[in-house]
């Protein structure tokens, strides 16, 4: 087990989804809160490498094992836009509000509305860093629906509901961040049997 541990995000709701996954699977004792660090500059080309600059930051600057994610939306009418930029799709001071107003014109008279959202979560504690991926697909809808969630939520289908329109426990227990961290989970759990055993780190190739 990892004793403790830090969320590299100031975001209650996500770091309360992080813990319900980390911490009631034993996999973390305990995440560590209020702690502080500089901001992040999330330059990197891809969610990877934006997910492991946050990681290595909030690790520099607590000291202990951190994760963080960063999350892209892909439409594959717009060829994955908007991607690594999902934040900022309608411009640098974007609300949610703007970029789904962006979207929907992008994709106005668009038939193929396929897309999904993907994230990486990435763990760095200074002896290992890693990073995996979970993805929801899913359909750009043509218009807003639904009073929950954020961000793209209102236009974001799945299976005919979109995530706005679908109860927030339900969002949480099939979403791309869940889908990460779980992968994460499961990683990290594989690593500490084996620390366990060997009593090293395992060797990887
Ligand atoms: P972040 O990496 O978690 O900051 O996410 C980047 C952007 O993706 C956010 O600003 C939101 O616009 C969007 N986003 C991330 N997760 C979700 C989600 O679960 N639903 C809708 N939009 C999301």
């Amino acid at each position: 087990m990892i004793d403790r541990a830090v969320v590299a995000s100031k975001n209650p709701d996500k770091i309360a989804e992080m813990e319900a996954i980390l911490v009631d699977s034993g996999i973390v004792g305990a995440l560590v809160a209020d702690l502080d660090w500089p901001d992040v500059v999330e330059d990197g080309a891809t969610l990877t490498e934006n997910a492991l600059l946050k990681a290595r930051a909030v690790h520099a600057a607590t000291g202990l094992p951190a994760i963080a994610d960063d999350t892209g939306l892909e439409v594959d009418a717009l060829d994955g836009a908007p991607g690594v930029l999902t934040a900022r799709f309608a411009g640098p001071e974007a609300t949610y509000e703007d970029n789904v107003t962006a979207l929907l014109s992008a994709l106005a008279g668009v038939a193929d509305r396929s897309a999904r959202f993907r994230t990486v979560a990435a763990f760095v504690d200074g002896a290992r860093e890693v990073a995996v991926e979970g993805v929801l697909e899913g359909r750009i809808a043509p218009s807003r629906r639904g009073s929950g969630g954020f961000g793209y939520d209102p236009v974001f289908e799945v299976d005919g509901r979109t995530l706005a329109e679908i109860p927030v426990a339900e969002k949480n227990q099939m979403s791309h961040r869940s889908r990460a961290v779980r992968a994460l989970a499961d990683l990290l759990r594989a690593d500490g049997g084996t620390r366990t055993h060997n009593g090293r780190a395992p060797t990887r190739t």
